[in-house]
């Protein structure tokens, strides 16, 4: 991009020149350690050239106009008839036919709706991490779409009938039925006006009717609306039940979902989040009468990994723009990436997605072997809650400090990083806020205990000797396990996420675990970046793995 050096009263100088044209992933070191570290080295070239398209300039810029562009609904035509349709601004279609294309919503699944096995999920969380840097909106409908199958792998029938429709590459956003489409995307019901935690005090009724249930009620949030069909939470005669809803009845008529308003939200603002009442709405029974939440928790397991990613992702890209912007912009004679304390400030910011990348991937590849490893079922089990605690607790505050760097450019609109802000809250708050988590780790060790037990004691074995983290070990083990553990379990959480962060840092990137461990478990960091006590050496390995020098 050519910019214009002189306005007409001054010359201008010492601004940094756009982030952009970059590849996302050959630029970061970090990433490129997690993925080959955890069985997906063999994408390299593939992921490189993914990650110079979303890099550039041009989508920057569609993610920008996605977002200023929202989405409007369209509860009734001219006349008064309903219409229930969601209008999107094109490029927000451009961003979903992009990440269908690449896979995002499917990738981890073959064609019969089965587990594609490694390293599929390691592969599709890099390219979601890129993705997660330039547009999130839009992963919504990506991520629920890719874990419905997690639950609707309980009726066999069902899955088959719809898999090549989920799994199909080709972006189809028509409002037709799901049997005419190439392809359908799915997205999720549970969240209540009364609770969206407490989905036990669901209230949507569902009463057996012909080939299968009419559902009654409403939906408080339920995202990305022009789905072609929703996983509802209703209750059953025989309880709380998972069912699958889709947006036309089997006889071709549209079915009975009647969106009120749409959320006027804070960020995820290029995507949809309506309110929706049921009236006597079609939908077929998944999994049996009331199993709703051991049904849906499949589908919800697989969209926290997504928050993960997302929340990671968005990190990094504030960590790139503060960096960029700090070697290019000079303050008192001398480049503000070699003030020290700047320096110290960026080094320690980086050190923290180092970390939270490194989890990230790992925790991927656990999915990735699950399905034939006990272990790593284990561990996805109990470090899913864990990392998304901490990865989705930390980016909010993380990228608040970023644009500090950039000082009053970053507070504007027109920076991405206004935007990265306003969107990371989101993660830790849906899908399990951040109590719930502490407690569903609380819930993993009081059920599969010894599971649980072993998987702490691979991740200290796997950090060694590096400082803290056999001390890290005990605390977790401890407070988990005392009579009033919940009150304290924040501190035992995010401890746990701290070790398996170390721990991953062993593999994926070595060159700072030590530090990472010493800083983090051993003598933790202050409550702002830049108040580790890192070495000189320290600052400029960290530094030069963040971003190569222009
Ligand atoms: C943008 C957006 C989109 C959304 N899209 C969807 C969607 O598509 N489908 C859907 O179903 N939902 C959706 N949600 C809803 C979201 O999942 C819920 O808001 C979330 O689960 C929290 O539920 P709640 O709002 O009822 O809060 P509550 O359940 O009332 O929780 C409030 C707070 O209390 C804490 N808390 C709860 N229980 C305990 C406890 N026992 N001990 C200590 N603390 C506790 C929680 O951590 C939370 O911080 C969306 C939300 C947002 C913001």
């Amino acid at each position: 991009m050519t910019v214009e050096p002189r306005s007409e009263s001054h010359d201008i100088f010492n601004q940094s020149p756009p982030y952009e044209d970059v590849d996302l992933f050959a630029s970061d070191r970090a990433l490129r350690g997690a993925v080959a570290a955890n069985g997906a080295g063999g994408e390299d070239a593939a992921l490189s050239e993914f990650g110079r398209h979303w890099g550039t300039a041009a989508m920057f810029d569609a993610a920008r106009v996605a977002n200023e562009n929202t989405p409007k609904l369209k509860a009734f035509d001219t006349k008064g008839f309903r219409r229930d349709v969601v209008e999107f601004h094109p490029a927000y279609h451009g961003f979903m036919a992009e990440s269908m294309r690449a896979g995002l919503h499917a990738s981890t699944w073959t064609r019969d709706g089965q587990r594609a096995g490694a390293p599929s999920e390691v592969a599709r969380a890099a390219r979601y991490f890129m993705v997660a840097q330039v547009e999130n909106g839009h992963m919504c409908p990506i991520t629920m779409t890719r874990a419905c199958v997690g639950a609707l792998a309980v009726e066999p029938a069902v899955l088959q009938k719809l898999a090549a429709k989920i799994t199909a590459r080709r972006y189809d956003p028509r409002f037709i039925p799901w049997w005419e489409k190439d392809s359908i995307t799915l997205g999720m019901g549970m969240t209540e006006k009364q609770g969206g935690t407490d989905v036990r005090a669901n209230t949507t009724a569902a009463m057996p009717a012909a080939d299968g249930y009419a559902i009654t009620g409403h939906k408080w949030f339920m995202s990305a609306p022009m789905c072609d069909a929703f996983l509802v939470l209703a209750q059953a005669p025989g309880g709380l039940t998972c069912f699958l809803m889709p947006r036309f009845r089997p006889d071709g008529s549209v079915n009975g979902l009647h969106f009120q308003r749409l959320k006027d939200k804070l960020g995820n603002r290029s995507n949809a989040s309506s309110e929706v009442e049921f009236a006597q709405a079609f939908a077929w029974r998944v999994g049996e009468e009331g199993r709703g939440v051991r049904t849906i928790i499949e589908m919800v397991q697989l969209t926290r990994v997504d928050c993960v990613i997302s929340s990671a992702g968005m990190m990094r890209m504030a960590l790139a723009q503060a960096l960029h912007h700090a070697r290019h912009r000079t303050v008192f004679q001398k480049k503000l990436a070699d003030q020290p304390m700047m320096r110290a400030l960026i080094a320690d910011m980086a050190l923290e997605v180092e970390g939270a990348t490194a989890l990230t991937m790992r925790l991927a590849r656990s999915f990735d072997l699950a399905g034939s490893d006990a272990k790593e079922a284990a561990r996805a089990r109990l470090l899913t809650p864990a990392v998304k605690y901490w990865v989705c607790k930390a980016a909010p505050g993380f990228i608040y400090e970023a644009m500090e760097c950039l000082g009053g450019n970053g507070y504007v609109e027109e920076t991405m990083l206004s935007r990265l802000y306003r969107e990371a809250p989101v993660n830790a708050i849906w899908e399990g806020s951040g109590n719930v988590m502490c407690l569903d780790v609380l819930r993993a060790l009081s059920r599969e205990g010894e599971a649980a037990r072993a998987v702490l004691g691979e991740l200290v074995n796997a950090c060694g000797d590096l400082p803290g983290a056999r001390e890290a070990a005990a605390f977790i083990a401890k407070t988990l396990a005392a009579a009033d553990g919940e009150a304290h379990a924040r501190a035992a959480v995010e401890r746990l996420a701290m070790l398996a962060a170390t721990a991953a840092l062993t593999d994926s990137g070595p060159q700072v675990a030590e530090t990472f461990a010493r800083t983090r478990l051993a003598s933790p960091r202050g409550g702002t970046f830049g108040t580790s006590d890192l070495s000189g050496t320290e600052v400029t390995i960290l530094s030069e793995r963040a971003l190569p020098a222009a």
